[in-house]
């Protein structure tokens, strides 16, 4: 695919870039080992400074950064600015934590000295998706560069712009040249990359089939691999939940990102005694909904990012349709230029329908009624996925059964999944494996090297 920035408000091409020849791959792949060499004994005091310049730049710059994602992939400019601010916190978590996790760990064997010593491993390869083209590069970034690793970015083909001035803030930041590079590549190409002995491992975010390519070559090279792939995430409704707070939140956690989030609330299973009410108020809320231009402040839902997007996600929703799910709400493409889907809602997904199995990445929810707790545990586990869940009670047995009874890598009661530096992101079954952000995320790309002194 080309690399190019499309408007996704026209279908317009408005900047393309040549893929790396060769040479050019070579001469990063080189840069970035020759960089480890020394960047890797760094002082932490430097990295840290440098971590938060970046985070300096990305508040002071948001404006600008914002307008290249709302530009290449049309997320509403709010959410685009305050993207590069969360990127600032997160590049913050870690001046603040990240030398406390780089220590020794000491572990008492009895009589002989004994401790585990963190040290990078080297040139990691980040294969990022274009949803969150910021938050994602540096969710990998921050803690990686704190580490002592350096990162080689292979971004997704329509965002090269967003891809460049990220290499271009952190060089800007003050790290050296090669710590952190973009490297403007074909999907074709990467395969090659992760055979480089000089990359030592692989983080990739994006779909379930480029997680089965790039697991299946990092297995093949025998390099350590984290997978954030998709979701397919439930949010569940009890009748002790606050109904409004909960529609309110679910409609919100369904557009989040114009619908295209990993972790979009995407299922949502309501008890059968307030489904009915939920069912009203959700369809009402969504109709409402105001769609169009993300740079307008007004705008809560923007254009899809890609044209392919939108005919995916309108052939998944006009399969389920004909094979007898329910239509409440939207489900027509829109005639006019851009790439936008009106927000839509489903309900009783017949069985082996996409809106029964299959992600849907866009603005489009799903609705199903449960009869009890063990009832919504079971449609919520019906799932391929296992990213996040979003439980909504007031009665903390049935709080309890929840989190232990759901089968993915977050549960979060009372409100909306999200992302936080602080706390550890990631997913089980084929939303993949291994942990981003907090202790969980700096450790991935780390040899935890074990030292028994007698
Ligand atoms: P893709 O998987 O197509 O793209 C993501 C990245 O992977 C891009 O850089 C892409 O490059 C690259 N890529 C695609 N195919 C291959 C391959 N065979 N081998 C190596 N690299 C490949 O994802 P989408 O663009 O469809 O993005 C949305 C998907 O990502 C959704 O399924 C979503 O749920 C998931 N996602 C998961 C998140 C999480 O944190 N778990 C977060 C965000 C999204 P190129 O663009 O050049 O094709």
């Amino acid at each position: 695919m080309a690399i190019a920035t499309i408007d996704p408000t026209t279908g317009k091409t408005l900047r393309s870039f040549n893929a790396h020849s060769a040479e050019e791959l070579e001469a990063r792949l080189k840069l970035a080992e020759e960089t480890f060499r020394a960047y890797r004994h760094t002082a932490l005091a430097d990295r840290r400074r440098w971590l938060a310049r970046a985070a300096e730049l990305l508040e002071s710059e948001a404006e600008h950064f914002g307008r290249l994602m709302t530009q290449e992939m049309g997320k509403p400019f709010e959410a685009a600015k305050a993207e590069s601010q969360k990127c600032a916190s997160a590049c913050r978590y870690y001046v603040e934590h990240g030398e406390a996790y780089l220590r020794d760990e000491s572990i008492d064997v009895g009589g002989d000295r004994s401790f585990v010593r963190y040290q990078p491993l080297g040139a990691v390869l980040a294969i990022m998706p274009w949803n969150f083209p910021f938050w994602q590069v540096v969710r990998f970034a921050a803690p990686a560069l704190m580490a002592g690793n350096v990162g080689l970015l292979k971004h997704a083909h329509n965002v090269p712009q967003c891809a460049l001035a990220l290499e271009d803030l952190f060089l800007r930041a003050g790290f050296p040249k090669g710590a952190f590079q973009t490297l403007l590549i074909e999907t074709g190409d990467i395969a090659r990359v992760i055979e480089d002995p000089r990359v030592k491992a692989v983080t990739l975010t994006g779909s379930e089939g480029a997680g089965r390519a790039v697991g299946g070559q990092a297995g093949r090279a025998l390099k350590k691999v984290v997978l954030e792939l998709g979701g397919s995430d439930p949010f569940i409704v009890m009748p002790s939940a606050k109904l409004e707070l909960a529609v309110e939140t679910a409609v919100k956690a369904r557009l989040i990102n114009n619908g295209q989030s990993c972790i979009a609330a995407k299922r949502f299973i309501v008890h059968e005694a307030i489904y009915p009410e939920f069912e009203r108020r959700f369809v009402e809320r969504m109709r409402r909904v105001v769609v169009g231009d993300p740079m307008e402040a007004k705008t809560e839902v923007g254009p899809l990012a890609t044209e392919g997007i939108r005919q995916g996600l309108h052939a998944q929703v006009e399969k389920s349709v004909a094979q007898g799910t329910r239509l409440l709400v939207g489900g027509k493409l829109s005639s006019g230029q851009g790439f936008y889907y009106p927000p839509t809602v489903l309900a009783d997904a017949a069985p082996g329908s996409p809106a029964a199995c299959e992600e849907l990445f866009g603005p489009v929810a799903v609705l199903s009624r449960a009869r009890d707790v063990e009832h919504a545990i079971t449609l919520a586990n019906d799932s391929p996925y296992g990213l996040g869940a979003s439980v909504w009670t007031h009665d903390e047995a049935e709080a309890r059964r929840f989190i232990d009874g759901i089968e993915t890598g977050m549960v979060f009661v009372n409100a909306m999944v999200a992302s936080d530096p602080r706390l550890p992101f990631g997913g089980v079954k084929h939303s993949g494996h291994g942990r981003e952000l907090a202790l969980h995320g700096i450790r991935e790309f780390l040899n935890a090297k074990t030292v028994r002194i007698t």
